[in-house]
């Protein structure tokens, strides 16, 4: 596409209007007035993940007090919520914090490119099967971390013969009739571990099915203290005060399992064979092969998993999977499990920055040969900036302190008066490590698109205390960042510096 002057400029372009997205504008508006900005989400409505999953009982596995906005107390009395409640919650903040009217729905951002001569991206979108452009000074992408259009389906032989429904939990039909049917429901993450008892009322009888076990967590999906402080207190106090209960404790669980496994590890196994009885195998079923936080562990809210195989309309299976049959599903074993539907909960197929292909001054980007500066920009792109959440404690958290980051990184450089800021990664020595720390399949199947990570702040440091340092109160300017202004040549004929906020 030619570049004409009828492309619309913005001082920020943001991608995604789900949670991330959705805040960073909040944090824009607030912490940079006047500075202008859009948000191009490529769905027709804003949520992202909290509209896109529909399976039965879709909920939230943090609680709400941390993947709830810092600025935005929840106010609801479960703290773990069910999906529509989440979409409301994110809903509202768009409205009331004057976002909705700056997204551009149904825009599909495909590739962007920086130009050093001109301190600006142009961001090249499709909307209704038609090409749009704009530009920007700052790109923020909020655009999650999974692939949209699919889920991660592996091909299992035989799912041609399959008299029944198969379906993949991203694309959940409308009104799935699972009333007397026999489901089995394929996996042991948090997908599975939700669905399976919120079907096992209707279903005449629910499988998960698991090629090995997860370990699992009880928490009750209600906090009596923090909703007990809600009516003492003042709302936005109380919300502070619960939000960082739960900060400390998220922190500090994450850290046992971290030094005592093997206590860890007792402690959570223990839990299962109380709920499910002496006579439960709990050692084939619940009991994985890594140690705690290798993975991540899976909320069983209430209890309900484990009531619902005490009940006897829930069983797990663990076991590998040879085929799919006319009826079910044979397994290694032998056996054979019958089913009219089944459920893939197989899990998401990651991505980064929402598959935008980026380029800078014409020579294309890849992630996997960049380092992630402080989680959140790359090396050596300019004027970018990306939110990956935690891995192990809530999303939310995180891309607040991003957007913190971001509002003051814009500001500084209005007040610096320059154009540019790059990360510059010039450490021959920089170790190199994967962006995530984690051995769950999903993870490793994709950190070969991932950027590389290293020595701080060259890392991705999944501890808010360690975030709080860097993002809220660490120097902008650190040497690592290098700042720049339009080159003087361009600098005459091209409008829209990034200038102090009007
Ligand atoms: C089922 C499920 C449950 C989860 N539960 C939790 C939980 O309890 N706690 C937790 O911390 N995390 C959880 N997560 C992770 C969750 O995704 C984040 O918490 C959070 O919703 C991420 O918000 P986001 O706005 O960054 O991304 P998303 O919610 O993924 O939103 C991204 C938006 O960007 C848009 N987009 C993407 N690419 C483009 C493009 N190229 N052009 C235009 N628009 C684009 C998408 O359409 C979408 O609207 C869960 C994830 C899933 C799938």
């Amino acid at each position: 596409m030619e570049e004409t002057m009828a492309d619309p400029h913005f001082d920020v372009l943001i991608v995604g209007a789900g949670l991330s997205g959705i805040g960073a504008g909040v944090h824009l508006q607030k912490r940079c007035p006047g500075r202008s900005y859009a948000i191009l989400e490529s769905r027709p409505t804003i949520g992202g993940t909290w509209d896109l999953f529909r399976y039965p009982g879709i909920r939230s596995d943090s609680d709400m007090f941390t993947l709830g906005y810092a600025f935005k107390p929840w106010t609801e009395e479960k703290a773990i919520a069910d999906g529509p409640s989440i979409l409301k919650y994110v809903r509202e903040t768009a409205d009331d914090y004057g976002v909705t009217p700056h997204i551009r729905f149904n825009h599909k951002v495909r590739r962007a490119s920086f130009s050093t001569p001109d301190a600006r991206w142009t961001v090249e979108a499709e909307t209704g099967g038609e090409p749009v452009r704009l530009t920007c000074n700052f790109l923020w992408m909020c655009s999650g971390y999974y692939r949209y259009d699919a889920g991660y389906a592996p091909e299992f032989p035989g799912a041609e013969t399959f008299r029944g429904r198969i379906v993949h939990p991203q694309h959940w039909p409308d009104n799935l009739d699972y009333s007397g049917k026999n489901v089995v429901v394929i996996g042991s993450g948090a997908t599975a571990v939700t669905l399976v008892p919120a079907m096992a009322d209707k279903a005449r009888h629910i499988t998960m099915l698991q090629r090995s076990p997860t370990y699992m967590f009880s928490m009750p999906s209600e906090d009596a203290l923090a909703n007990f402080g809600r009516k003492v207190l003042p709302a936005k106090f109380a919300y502070g005060l619960t939000r960082w209960r739960k900060i400390l404790l998220q922190m500090l669980t994450f850290s046992m399992a971290r030094k005592q496994p093997a206590k860890t590890k007792e402690r959570l196994l223990e839990h299962v064979r109380d709920k499910l009885g002496p006579d439960y195998d709990v050692a084939t079923h619940f009991t994985p092969r890594y140690n705690p936080w290798d993975q991540r562990l899976c909320l069983v809210p209430d209890d309900d998993l484990f009531n619902a195989i005490k009940s006897g309309k829930a069983s797990v299976v663990t076991d590998a999977i040879e085929r799919f049959t006319p009826a079910g599903v044979q397994l290694a074993s032998g056996k054979e499990i019958p089913a009219d539907i089944i459920v893939t909960a197989t899990g998401l197929a990651l991505e980064v920055a929402g598959g935008v292909a980026l380029a800078v001054d014409g020579r294309p980007v890849r992630f996997a040969d960049t380092f992630t500066y402080k989680g959140m920009m790359f090396s050596d792109v300019p004027n970018f900036a990306s939110v990956f959440g935690y891995t192990n404690a809530s999303w939310t958290l995180r891309a607040d302190l991003v957007s913190e980051y971001v509002c003051r990184l814009i500001n500084h450089m209005a007040a610096r008066g320059v154009d540019m800021a790059t990360p510059r990664q010039r450490d021959p020595a920089m170790p190199v490590e994967p962006f995530l720390d984690f051995s769950s399949g999903y993870v490793n199947r994709a950190m070969a698109m991932f950027p590389k990570q290293g020595r701080a702040p060259w890392r991705h440091p999944q501890n808010y205390i360690k975030d709080l340092f860097q993002l809220r109160f660490g120097k902008i300017e650190d040497g690592i960042l290098e700042f720049a202004a339009r080159p003087a040549e361009a600098s005459s004929e091209k409008p829209a510096k990034l200038s102090a906020a009007a």
